[in-house]
C-alpha cells in the first residue's frame, strides 16, 4: 500500500490509504465533494488507483509491456514513471461504471474532467471546467504532449 497499490473497496474518503492521501490536495478536495453529492443519490466512488510510487508505476509499465506485446501499445494505456500523472498525484482512476457515468455528467461542476476517450475511469482535476465545461479528450495517452517526453 505504500507505493501506491489499492486493496480492493477503497473510497475516495480512505484517510489511510497513500493512493488517496498523496493525491494532490485539490483534486483530493474536488472528487470528495463530488463523491458527497453523488453518494446521496446512492452512488459510492471506489479508488482503483490514485497516487502510485515510481517503483509502482514502473512495474505497471513492465505489466503493460508484457500484456500488450510492445513497448508502443503498452503507451496507450500506461505512462513511464517520469510521466505519468498518477506518480504526481494529479490523476484519479475510479469506478465502478455507475461512479464514472455520474462524472461523465456531472464532474465538471468540481472542475473534474475525463482526459482520454479510452479511458472513462481516469480524472484530473481542470478547475476552469467549473465555468467552461471540460476541454476535448484526448483519443489515448500517446495523444497527450505531457506524456511526450
Ligand atoms: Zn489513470
Amino acid at each position: 500500500m505504500a507505493d501506491g497499490s489499492v486493496p480492493d473497496g477503497v473510497t475516495v474518503f480512505a484517510n489511510d490509504v497513500p493512493a488517496v492521501t498523496k493525491l494532490n490536495p485539490a483534486l483530493l478536495d474536488a472528487v470528495r465533494k463530488a463523491a458527497k453529492d453523488a453518494e446521496e443519490k446512492g452512488i459510492q466512488f471506489v479508488v482503483n488507483s490514485g497516487w502510485r510510487s515510481p517503483e509502482h508505476q514502473e512495474r505497471l509499465l513492465r505489466d503493460a509491456i508484457s500484456k500488450y506485446g510492445s513497448k508502443k501499445e503498452a503507451a496507450r494505456w500506461v505512462a513511464t514513471a517520469e510521466t505519468s500523472l498518477h506518480v504526481s498525484g494529479d490523476a484519479v482512476d475510479l469506478g465502478p461504471a455507475k461512479a464514472t457515468t455520474w462524472l461523465a455528467k456531472h464532474g465538471a461542476e468540481y472542475g473534474l474532467c475525463q482526459i482520454y476517450g479510452n479511458e472513462p475511469w481516469h480524472y484530473e482535476l481542470r478547475p476552469k471546467a467549473i465555468r467552461n465545461g471540460c476541454p476535448p479528450q484526448y483519443p489515448d495517452p500517446t495523444k497527450d504532449p505531457r506524456l511526450q517526453r
